[in-house]
């Protein structure tokens, strides 16, 4: 039994690019549970106007918005809505549809209007019958029962790891970032960068951390009285160094030591009288709520979408009203009474000073990130003893994510004390002794590089390789290695792992970094490329459904994936594919037969265009092009059918910001760990990956024994229940 008869969605406050995900999940799912919907349009404006500002939903009507950037309902701040009377007007339209459940995507603002409303709904009724507005049916439900999610680029809102939005955002500014690198580096020139954030430094840290600028300045942090001194000291020895430019990033809501505004302008300022430099300042303004949502914030607000219609028909008002966000891959609820109160103490631990306090609540990995920051930008590294030889080398297939993560793995080992010595083209380089060493200003620039500036290959190692494996390692004199690579990588060290009683030079500290686009890997929720490869798929996707409105079409669209449906099933929710094929699924006969029909009624009741999405190793008898031919013949005159094969352009381009953040996340850990095992003299090698918002550790025959090992694929994979997700929508 439903606990809500009938819902609205609305959108409120400042817009965040994915809030059109939301809105299509929510809509749709409620239509599949049999829910009655209503859109309702200008955030609280809507409600509190009523009449053509809400609008009953169908599923036609959140069709073709999901690449689309702002919000379909629109959004508005709402003065009315501040005021007991214009949140009964509110309460009287809502109530004369029979809404008792409603959907609230915005920020902490929109969503404490949200608390308020529900829980003055009973006598915001009670009133309005007394005026004779209104009759209070003897079935009504006696509360209006109220899911919030966080929309909000800020990434500000306590309860979610990230709200929909921000990881867009970061897009944009690392795309922003890299192009100003371009013209800084040519005129060498130091640019400022404002960007969003008047309370939470998220997008500053996260946007100039991955683009590798060269100073940031968050609102969180105290700057010391004389900052910029150190600031300009820091941009001298960089350029002697041979750093021909420099990008500083600036937070909206950064602070000089006394707690008065600190602006883009005046940084450029102090380096102008201080360094003597021509700055420029680039103010990113609303650009970063623009455009077309990242594959990431498809998937969370269509995640988050479609649970909290689940909750709303679940739980109802039985539970106050409620946030839900994403934790560490789950999503959690949280009652929005506390998420609005945690979410504003930081800004106001900000405001009195407090900025340690502030600090630490944005939580440990917040704090991790301007840790590593600050060490990435020294210009030499600050080395307190000497730890020998550490081997670098990226192995297997090339992936998006490599270059940054060799960028952060040389410079935390050489300013840990470590010599480090690069392998060029993985294994197969390595046992040809191609390593040469890498200096910290080498890796310059490779924070925004694609591929693998060291080379990379699929290489198996033999055991008659072993005896040439361990001259190279005694001749380099390695004493601990780190491998970014694809499974190739882990066997081949599970080989040299099992050989070193034979082979003393193998007993060393070994630690692996899961890299591939398709995700496959033990011990890991994401490995390296992933996140690229999907937005790479989903923009090349959204080109395609631009060229098709002109026909009746469908597309069989082929993705990678090895033996894993993940990439599959990941673009399928994001560009809102009507199926997939997936290995863990295969492909029956009658399977397409049902889509055959589905697809016949559909073109017959007027659609123009449908998308299928084919992961590589779907089906051994049933490959796209086979697949194409059946839907062609089934098809006739109702519509034609073409095939896109993506191919390389899913692993090419420039790394996306979650790939770049990841990359330094599992250098940092890598690095951690080889210290962890020289320490406990560990024969294990180890393998570090990331699981919810952590990255752990794991040696690498317990990970392996996750492989489901005729499929080389995990076992459990968690975004298999994305795959009826997916469908449903
Ligand atoms: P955001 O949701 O992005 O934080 P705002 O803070 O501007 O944006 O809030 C958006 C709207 O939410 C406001 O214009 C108002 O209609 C409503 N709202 C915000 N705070 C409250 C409040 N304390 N009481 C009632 N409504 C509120």
């Amino acid at each position: 039994m439903s606990q809500v008869h009938a819902i609205a969605v609305l959108t409120s406050g400042g817009d965040a690019p994915g809030m059109n995900a939301a809105i299509r999940a929510a809509v749709r799912m409620a239509l599949h549970c049999g829910l009655e919907v209503y859109g309702i349009h200008n955030g609280w404006q809507g409600a509190v106007d009523g009449g053509e500002a809400i609008t009953k939903m169908t599923w036609g009507s959140v069709g073709g918005i999901l690449q689309r950037g702002g919000t379909i309902l629109g959004t508005a701040r709402c003065q009315a809505f501040h005021h007991r009377e214009g949140r009964r007007q509110a309460a009287i339209n809502l109530y004369r549809l029979g809404i008792d459940g409603l959907v609230v995507i915005g920020g902490e603002g929109s969503l404490t209007g949200a608390r308020i409303f529900a829980e003055e709904w009973p006598q915001l009724l009670q009133e309005a019958a007394a005026q004779g507005q209104i009759t209070l049916e003897s079935d009504a439900r006696p509360q209006l029962a109220v899911v919030g999610l966080p929309g909000s680029i800020d990434n500000d809102t306590y309860g979610s790891d990230m709200s929909i939005g921000a990881d867009t955002a970061l897009h944009r500014i690392v795309t922003a970032a890299d192009q100003l690198v371009s013209t800084a580096s040519a005129h060498q020139r130091t640019f400022i960068m404002e960007v969003m954030g008047r309370h939470c430094g998220y997008l500053a840290l996260a946007g100039g951390l991955a683009a590798g600028s060269h100073w940031v300045i968050v609102p969180e942090e105290e700057l010391k009285p004389r900052w910029h001194r150190e600031m300009v000291n820091s941009l001298k020895r960089s350029r002697k160094a041979g750093r021909q430019h420099a990008i500083i990033v600036v937070a909206e809501g950064a602070r000089h030591p006394d707690g008065l505004p600190l602006d883009a302008s005046t940084v450029r300022d102090i380096l102008m009288q201080r360094l003597d430099v021509e700055a420029r300042v680039t103010v990113l303004g609303h650009v970063q709520r623009g455009g077309s949502p990242s594959a990431y914030d498809r998937v969370l607000a269509s995640r988050l979408g479609a649970a909290a219609v689940k909750d709303l028909i679940n739980v109802g008002a039985s539970q106050a009203p409620r946030m839900l966000g994403i934790v560490e891959n789950k999503i959690q609820s949280t009652p929005l009474a506390e998420m609005v109160e945690k979410s504003r103490s930081v800004g106001e631990h900000i405001d009195e000073g407090n900025y340690e306090t502030a600090l630490q609540l944005r939580g440990y990995s917040f704090q991790e990130q301007l840790k590593l920051f600050r060490l990435l930008r020294q210009s030499a590294p600050d080395v307190k003893s000497s730890q020998g030889n550490l081997l670098v080398l990226t192995a297997g297939h090339d992936v998006p994510g490599m270059n940054p993560c060799v960028r952060v793995l040389t410079r935390v080992a050489l300013n840990r004390g470590y010599q480090v010595l690069a392998a060029q083209y993985g294994f197969s380089g390595l046992l040809s002794n191609q390593v040469k060493p890498l200096a910290w200003m080498e890796v310059s620039g490779w924070a925004a590089r694609g591929g693998s500036e060291l080379g990379t290959g699929r290489y198996e190692l033999h055991e008659q390789d072993l005896p040439a494996l361990a001259d190279v390692l005694r001749q380099q004199q390695i004493s601990a290695m780190v491998v970014v690579g694809g499974l190739d990588a882990y066997r081949n060290l599970a080989l040299m792992q099992a050989r070193q009683q034979q082979y003393p030079e193998f007993h060393i500290p070994v630690v692996i970094i899961p890299a591939s686009i398709t995700n496959m890997l033990p011990n890991t929720d994401f490995s390296l490329g992933t996140d690229t490869a999907l937005n790479n798929i989903v923009s090349a996707i959204d080109r395609v459904k631009d060229t098709a409105s002109a026909n009746k079409r469908a597309f069989v669209i082929e993705v990678a994936g090895y033996h894993s449906g993940y990439l599959a099933i990941m673009a399928a929710l994001a560009s809102g594919a009507e199926g997939m094929y997936i290995p863990e699924e295969g492909i029956s006969l009658q399977q397409l037969a049902d889509d055959v029909v589905a697809l016949r009624q559909g073109f017959a009741a007027g659609k123009r265009l449908a998308l299928w999405i084919q992961s590589e190793n779907a089906s051994p008898v049933y490959d796209q092009s086979m697949v194409r031919r059946i839907l062609e013949q089934e098809g006739g005159e109702l519509f034609d059918v073409r095939s896109v094969v993506l191919g390389h352009i899913q692993r090419g381009g420039a790394p996306s910001p979650f790939d770049r953040i990841l990359a330094g996340r599992f250098a940092v850990a890598a690095i951690e760990t080889l210290s962890n095992m020289a320490i406990e003299s560990s024969l294990d090698y180890q393998c570090v990956g990331l699981r919810g918002k952590h990255i752990v550790g794991k040696n690498l025959s317990a990970a392996l024994e996750e492989m489901d090992w005729p499929y080389e694929r995990p076992r459990d994979e968690w975004f298999m229940e994305l795959a009826e997700l997916a469908r449903i929508l």
